[in-house]
């Protein structure tokens, strides 16, 4: 399934690959990874090593909400799919709409 990680800043602004991001005490390792069926993914908080996938093609509006959707399902594992959908939509919707970008390096 894992196709492509892409190790560059530009993927995800002044995220890199490499970072590491904090969920409910709990580091998550975020990587860029092209994929075949879905958009994202998020392991079982249980899981050692923990990663999130995003998949560096989507536009940024789009990414907004994918990256939102797995940081949910990595703060609230047991949280039915339907409900992380509809409020990462909702979420990146309002963040969007009040502005919120990504900005290059230099920002
Ligand atoms: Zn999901």
């Amino acid at each position: 399934m894992r196709i492509l990680i892409a190790l560059s800043l530009l993927v995800f602004g002044r995220l890199s690959a490499q970072d590491t991001v904090i969920v409910r005490g709990l580091p998550w390792s975020v990587v860029a990874v092209e994929m075949d069926s879905t958009w994202g993914m998020c392991d079982d908080p249980a899981t050692e090593g923990r990663e999130i996938w995003i998949d560096p093609r989507l536009s940024e509006e789009h990414e907004l909400e994918i990256v939102i959707h797995e940081l949910l399902h990595a703060a609230f594992w047991d949280i039915d799919e339907s409900v992380i959908e509809q409020v990462a939509k909702d979420f990146a919707r309002v963040l969007w709409r009040m502005g919120y970008r990504k900005q290059d390096e230099k920002g």
